[in-house]
């Protein structure tokens, strides 16, 4: 500020001859532009009231004095005050949106970087079970094939089929919670139905990398209000992950007690562990700690994201903390614990009643406008001995139903022309097709998905890809109807 203040003393001063006692502040009003944008608003104000006394001093007639005369020199002085101090003020406010303007396109540049690298990433992991599941098929094609290798093959298959699905599951989840579309369905739940089933989701991993998992849980029932599917989502992920970031036989804890009026659930093991930088970005979604292709354990970097979010909708908190690289991790899970029982456990519901008598073969109509998925679809009943009829769009389905007149309708939501919801609505007018069995079979099965579909007089909501035992159990009559989706 000091060095600007020189520059305009004396290049007035240089200039005195020719301006005289003209424009004494002019030069002391650049400086304060100046100033403003390049150092900010408080040197550009001093700069104004510094100026202006400057001026006055050495400028304005009488020179050398602060008093000045007439009445135009006084009017002059105000004005430059006046106008030195507005300029910083929207210099200063041009300045900060300068400023948020940079810091929103470094923010869209990073993003930019991010999504590439998470394209890449997603890329490469969704890619990684297609190698293994073309392998299987060509062993599965080979006429020389053993019934040991076939039966491989065919694990194999089941095994990278469940990995991808889950992979994406986990995409829809992490978009879903963007969004924040996420819904829970809380209900009363007891920690031990919980914890075993995570352990049942993540034993494949455990035992596959021969891990000793020990599981201790309070002796008496501790129960909970929230979304089982969404917590034993959360246990298993932490599980999984203990799983994978522990080089074979190592050792996992999960401990889960009642504390006062909270439910806490540690995860522990003796893994690759995490220092502390790592701790504070892992619960970010698509941060993983070592990116490096030889490191990937088969994850998109979204599972402790989901984890987070999911505890965050429970009115509950994660942390994780480990004594450093190569020294275990745990992950703690503080949720909110249910001290007044609502209701006394309930004995788990027997099967629904029937809706189609027996297994014998029905009349089977498949509409999908994804013809691989709607000829597989159809196969695989076949198999069964079923009589299947298959189409790709609702008005064809209409017209079939009039004279295939089926017992069961297995149809995608999703297409073209006319929607699942609405082919449902029509069937259901069709002469002799009030009692068939009506399946939705889609990607999307948030709560408000499924009562949607039930609205539109479906019997059945199905994700993708479609479980074969649940449905068979359907077919047959003895699937167990989710409580909350009545005939
Ligand atoms: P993913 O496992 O798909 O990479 P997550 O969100 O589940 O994604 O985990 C993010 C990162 O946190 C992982 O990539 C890993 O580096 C680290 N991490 C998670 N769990 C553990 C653990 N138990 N021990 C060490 N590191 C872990």
């Amino acid at each position: 500020m000091a060095v600007a203040l020189l520059v305009a003393t004396v290049t007035r001063v240089l200039v005195d001859p020719w301006l005289g006692d003209v424009a004494p502040h002019g030069f002391y009003m650049i400086a304060t532009l100046y100033l403003a944008w390049s150092r900010g608003l408080w040197p550009a104000l001093i700069n104004v009231l510094l100026g202006a006394a400057l001026a006055n001093y050495l400028f304005v007639p009488p020179r050398y004095t602060f008093y000045d005369e007439g009445i135009e020199h006084h009017i002059n002085a105000a004005l430059s005050f006046f106008l030195g101090v507005s300029a910083s003020l929207l210099i200063e406010s041009l300045r900060s949106v300068a400023s948020e303007n940079a810091r929103l396109c470094r923010l869209a540049q990073e993003a930019a970087i991010r999504r590439e690298e998470f394209i890449a990433m997603a890329s490469h992991e969704l890619r990684n079970p297609l190698g293994p599941l073309r392998n299987a098929l060509t062993v599965l094609e080979d006429p020389g094939t053993t019934l040991a290798q076939n039966t491989e093959a065919q694990e194999i298959i089941e095994r990278q089929l469940r990995h991808l699905t889950r992979l994406v599951d986990d995409l829809l989840d992490i978009s879903r919670l963007t969004r924040g579309v996420i819904e829970l369905r809380k209900e009363q739940v007891e920690l031990r139905t919980l914890v075993e089933a995570a352990v049942e989701i993540a034993q494949p991993l455990v035992h596959g990398r021969q891990h000793v998992l020990n599981v201790s849980l309070s002796d008496k029932p501790v129960y909970l209000y929230a979304d089982p599917t969404r917590l034993i989502q959360t246990l298993a992920n932490l599980l999984n992950n203990a799983a994978k970031y522990t080089n074979p036989r190592g050792r996992i804890w999960l401990h889960a007690v009642a504390e006062d009026d909270q439910v806490v659930i540690r995860v522990r093991d003796t893994g690759i562990g995490l220092d502390g930088e790592a701790l504070t970005r892992i619960f970010e979604p698509f941060e993983q700690v070592d990116t490096s292709a030889h490191a990937t354990h088969g994850g998109l970097g979204i599972g402790l994201a989901l984890v987070r979010r999911l505890v965050q909708l429970h009115g509950g908190q994660v942390s994780a903390s480990s004594p450093g690289r190569g020294q275990g991790s745990e992950f703690l899970v503080r949720l909110p614990r249910l001290t007044k029982v609502l209701q006394p456990p309930v004995p788990r519901k027997e099967a629904a009643p029937r809706a189609i008598a027996s297994a014998a073969p029905q009349r089977i109509l498949v509409v999908d406008d994804d013809r691989a998925n709607a000829r597989t679809m159809a196969m695989l009943l076949a198999l069964r001995k079923h009589e299947v009829e298959v189409c790709q769009d609702g008005a064809s389905a209409l017209q079939l139903a009039g004279k295939f007149q089926p017992d069961v309708v297995l149809t995608d939501l999703g297409m073209p022309g006319m929607s699942g919801l609405e082919l449902a609505r029509q069937l259901r007018a069709l002469p002799g097709m009030q009692h068939a069995l009506l399946i939705a079979v889609t990607g999307y099965g948030q709560p408000s998905d499924r009562s949607e579909s039930q609205a539109a007089g479906f019997d059945w909501h199905l994700v993708k890809p479609v479980d074969t035992a649940q449905l068979d159990r359907i077919l047959q009559g003895t699937a167990e109807r989710p409580m909350d989706y009545g005939p």
